[in-house]
């Protein structure tokens, strides 16, 4: 296996290499931040989207809520407007809050990461860090709001200021009445949603994992506020196991609870599900995952507008008039139990993912290099994707061994049957080792070759990923034996 330095490199030269992910416009030098994903990293992309909403969503498993909670849940799906009233954005904190702080180099104008100085590297030669040249001239550290900023209509006025959201989660607070309304849900419940989010990150980098357009899949969980730290519990240890069950070794994925300090102003319990992706040092992690107990803070700063820490309380900022500075929507977001009788603000739980940061982690795990004898037996160096079946974006491949005595036509007619149910790759050009070689790259778990034999007995060769070992097998038997190993591994 190469070194964790070395990985990183090979794993974005495959991405390139194979139509996993390409920089976007690249003709054009390409664009800080933003990435496209190829033929075979939308399948993969596809597949990370679709896991997660089988399990947390659609076929989510109440088995594993601990006892002494409620027994079920329900969980529903939403797709909301990228672009949202501004008011969302200003009652709940972003526009004041939501900055990094960046540092400028007034004489090469370079921009860094106030708190990325220490391992920022100056653009001015012999490479050092910002303000080790002589001439640097750093200006003291500015905030610098991450929320991209457009305008909505013909006029270009601060009444049509508006932003792409740099998080999908608050289209799921603003609908909370809504789906209360129709999806005829109880406490507790939760709403999910995948979608695009914008970040004008100061200084996008490590490939895909801080870019500035990305996708994120997230749940708000809504409860009692008296079970809210046991179902922060629970879904902290529920998303790691996801992962787990994906692939992440359990030795490089992690949970990393936050110290009090750390935590916002209203939440008692925030953990991080991190990966030792290759780009850190040794020892270091990653996000992948924030799963965050947010009390009821985002459905308040929706009613009553945007909420600051007073001593122990969550109280309404207000101008110098005396009115709340981002007044809310004066809704009622209340809920109303109907066993108890009362009326209460749910509290929060959100476990939020990045689906490029996922797709990183599931590939960088997956990379792996071995040697397999080729066909005159010489052992041959191979890259190898060990992806789990349900996220390989090619779920087998149909060779003939010949384009000829009939090979072709059989093949075609298992290719046709099985693109019905899954993606499949049909190939019949080149050696049958390069074709395995082609396939093992791309994640493919297996290869199956139509020779002479299935001509005469009506069986095929059905060729292991990870073993390479190779069975042969009725073609009748094929679509079942796919079923087991794909759907339901
Ligand atoms: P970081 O500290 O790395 O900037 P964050 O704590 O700001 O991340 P959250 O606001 O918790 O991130 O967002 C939830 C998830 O969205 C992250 O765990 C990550 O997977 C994803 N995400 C956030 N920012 C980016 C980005 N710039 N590029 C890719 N994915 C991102």
């Amino acid at each position: 296996m190469p070194e964790k330095n070395e990985l990183m490199e090979k794993v974005v030269s495959l991405c390139k290499r194979r139509g996993f992910i390409f920089p976007s416009s690249e003709i054009y030098g390409g664009i800080g931040g933003f990435w496209d994903y190829g033929p075979f990293g939308v399948e993969l992309k596809r597949n990370v989207r679709e896991a997660w909403w089988q399990d947390m969503v659609q076929g989510h498993d109440d088995t594993t809520i601990p006892p002494g909670m409620p027994s079920a849940y329900a969980m529903v799906g939403l797709e909301t407007s990228i672009v949202m009233h501004p008011r969302v954005w200003k009652a709940s904190g972003h526009y004041d809050l939501f900055h990094d702080m960046l540092v400028d180099c007034r004489r090469c104008k370079a921009r860094f990461r106030a708190d990325q100085l220490e391992t920022s590297q100056c653009p001015e030669k012999p490479s050092k860090r910002p303000g080790e040249h002589t001439n640097c001239d750093l200006t003291e550290p500015r905030e610098f709001n991450l929320m991209f900023k457009t305008y909505i209509g013909a006029l270009v006025d601060p009444e049509s200021e508006a932003y792409l959201r740099p998080e999908t989660a608050q289209g799921m607070f603003t609908n909370f009445k809504n789906v209360l309304a129709t999806a005829r849900v109880k406490l507790p419940f939760g709403i999910a949603q995948i979608g695009k989010s914008f970040r004008n990150e100061i200084t996008p980098r490590n490939f895909t994992y801080r870019s500035r357009e990305f996708e994120q899949m997230e749940i708000e969980f809504f409860c009692r506020p008296e079970e809210s730290r046991r179902w922060y519990e629970y879904w902290r240890d529920r998303r790691l196991r996801w992962y787990v069950s994906l692939g992440l070794a359990s030795e490089r994925v992690r949970l990393r609870e936050h110290a009090a300090e750390e935590l916002s102003h209203y939440s008692c319990g925030t953990a991080d599900i991190e990966y030792a992706f290759p780009f850190l040092p040794e020892g270091e992690f990653g996000e992948l995952e924030g799963v965050a107990h947010r009390g009821g803070f985002d459905l308040r700063s929706h009613m009553e507008g945007k909420l600051v820490r007073r001593g122990e309380d969550l109280v309404v900022e207000t101008g110098p008039d005396g009115k709340p500075r981002h007044p809310g929507s004066g809704k009622d977001l209340s809920y109303f139990d109907e066993e108890t009788k009362e009326r209460l603000i749910p509290h929060v739980v959100e476990p939020s993912a990045g689906v490029d940061r996922s797709v990183l982690a599931f590939i960088c795990e997956a990379y792996s290099e071995d040697a397999i004898p080729d066909e005159s037996g010489v052992l041959q160096p191979r890259v190898v994707l060990k992806l789990h079946p349900r996220l390989a974006p090619v779920k087998v491949a149909v060779f003939p061994l010949i384009r000829k005595e009939g090979m072709p036509e059989a093949a075609l007619g298992l290719y046709r049957e099985l693109k019905k149910r899954w993606n499949v790759d049909y190939d019949d050009k080149g050696s049958i080792g390069r074709r395995y070689r082609r396939q093992d790259e791309l994640g493919t778990p297996y290869c199956i070759t139509v020779d002479g034999q299935t001509m005469e007995d009506g069986t095929v060769t059905v060729r292991n990923r990870d073993t390479t070992v190779q069975d042969r097998m009725p073609l009748r038997e094929i679509a079942q034996f796919l079923h087991e190993r794909l759907t339901a591994a």
